[in-house]
Parts: C-alpha cells; structure tokens; sequence
C-alpha cells in the first residue's frame, strides 16, 4: 500500500521535502510517489493545497 498523487497536483513541490523517506520526486507533468518505498505516513497529504496525494 502506498499513497498516490493525483492530476490534481499542481506541481508545487510542498510534499516533496516533507517525506521523510525521500520518495517523492519530480515528474513530467505532476509530482510523483515511489509507491515501494511510501510508508503512508500521510505528510505529503498533509501539506498539499489541493489535496492530491491519497491513499491507495
Ligand atoms: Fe512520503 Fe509519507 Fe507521502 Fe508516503 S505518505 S509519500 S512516506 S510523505
Ligand atoms: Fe503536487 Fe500537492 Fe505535492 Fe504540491 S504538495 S507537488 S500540489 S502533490
């Protein structure tokens, strides 16, 4: 299990230094979760504005 980020995402990059394992990153188009590594502690959600990483 892993939280997901979704199209919502606007590509702020607010989520991506509060993981404190390091899995998100940078995609083409919208940021994006390492889903192996995500240990669905719910930071990243936590500190998005639009809401766009959840739990899958
Ligand atoms: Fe990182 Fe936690 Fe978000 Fe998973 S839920 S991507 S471990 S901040
Ligand atoms: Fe995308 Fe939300 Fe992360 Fe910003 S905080 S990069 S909108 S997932």
């Amino acid at each position: 299990m892993s939280y997901v980020i979704t199209d919502a995402c606007i590509s702020c990059g607010a989520c991506e230094p509060e993981c404190p394992v390091d899995v998100i990153s940078a995609g083409d188009t919208i940021y994006v979760i390492d889903e192996d590594g995500c240990i669905e502690c719910g930071a990243c959600a936590n500190v998005c504005p639009v809401d766009a990483p959840i739990p899958q």
